[in-house]
């Protein structure tokens, strides 16, 4: 299948343009659950109808509770997913239903950053060898003395440095930071345009988070990426996205520039998550703990506007209308009734 062109003109400055995307996974069934159901499937509605950008260059953050979606938007969004519906176009070219070869090449341009680097290096390959691995997969004319050279310079840039010394270690041989350095080194190997990070630094000592975000910033800079950066904790949202969607069940509730979001929180659920960001000072203690209740069936997720089982505000629209992304401040949507209670 070729990519094809996008019928109208994109916005140059967007990389990814989401629309109306859908993941549904079908329930597994045991043979006497087929026999009751009588030819009728559940689906988990991990993504339900969800639009937004990546602006070229920017750190787009996705937060949210675990079971909100947004880890399967990022695997959509570099198609290690295929979406139920809706369309993903990724500089300019319709990538949704790319699959073989397209789909390999497509791979050079987006690389991902998960969460725990122990169980994404192989602990039977060395450092260097996993690093330039991508280079053999995605730039086999290069020859060995050149993949070794790159790899070598790769290693220093993500500070393993010596770069000789960190090249012909294994996973376990070295610390949970400096995995973590290995597994960015090796996205950026193949010089991508976009990096899917997954909970990057979740897994990471406290006293080495920092240090790998300065490091994902200096990185960003120079090798001129656009990340997408998916965390529940909106306290490290902070220190890295210029913007961020909330999602709550499947849904984008609101999407805003990262300062808009935190000083003019529009959506009950954004504010609930704000609350809960822990506050270092102990004379401005703000800690509170979520909405009662936890994140419903996305099996049968509740009708009009999801989050109303749990929202303090929810009047007798909210169960029946799902309320759309509505633009109330400039750059800032919000998927709310009664948004405009917090202007
Ligand atoms: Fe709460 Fe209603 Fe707004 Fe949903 S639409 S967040 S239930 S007030």
């Amino acid at each position: 299948m070729n990519v094809q062109p996008v019928p109208q003109a994109q916005p140059a400055d967007n990389l990814v343009e989401v629309r109306d995307v859908k993941k549904w996974f079908p329930v597994q069934q045991g043979v006497l659950d087929k026999l009751l159901a009588a030819g009728h499937q559940d689906y988990i509605h991990a993504v339900d109808g969800i639009s937004f950008e990546i602006r070229r260059g920017e750190v787009f953050g996705l937060a949210g509770e675990s079971g909100s979606g947004k880890s399967t938007t990022g695997r959509l969004v570099v198609r290690m997913e295929t979406p139920t519906a809706g369309s993903i176009h990724f500089d300019g070219a319709d990538i949704s239903a790319l699959e073989g070869e397209e789909l390999r090449r497509l791979r050079r341009r987006m690389q991902i950053i998960y969460q725990d680097p122990m169980a994404s290096l192989n602990p039977r390959m060395a450092l260097g060898e996993a690093i330039g691995y991508g280079l053999k997969v995605h730039a086999p004319e290069l020859g060995d003395a050149e993949r070794h050279q790159r790899t070598i310079d790769m290693l220093e840039k993500v500070g393993l440095s010596p770069a000789q010394f960190f090249y012909g270690k294994f996973p376990h041989q070295i610390s949970g930071g400096q995995r973590q350095r290995a597994v960015i080194a090796r996205a950026l190997i193949t010089h991508p345009d976009l990096i899917l990070a997954d909970e990057p630094i979740a897994m990471a000592d406290v006293s080495v988070r920092a240090l790998l975000l300065d490091l994902m910033n200096q990185l960003k800079r120079e090798f001129n990426l656009t990340y997408l950066f998916i965390t529940h904790d909106l306290a490290t949202a902070k220190y890295i996205c210029d913007r961020i969607g909330i999602m709550y069940l499947g849904k984008l509730v609101e999407v805003a520039e990262l300062r808009e979001l935190y000083s003019h929180p529009l959506h009950p659920y954004t504010q609930a998550l704000l609350a809960a960001v822990p506050v270092p000072n102990p004379h401005q203690r703000r800690t509170q703990a979520m909405p009662e209740g936890e994140i419903p069936n996305p099996i049968h997720p509740p009708a009009g506007c999801r989050f109303h089982p749990r929202c303090p505000l929810a009047a007798e629209p909210c169960a029946v209308e799902d309320p759309p992304l509505r633009a109330l401040r400039p750059d800032h949507t919000v998927a709310c009734h009664y948004a405009e209670r917090f202007l």
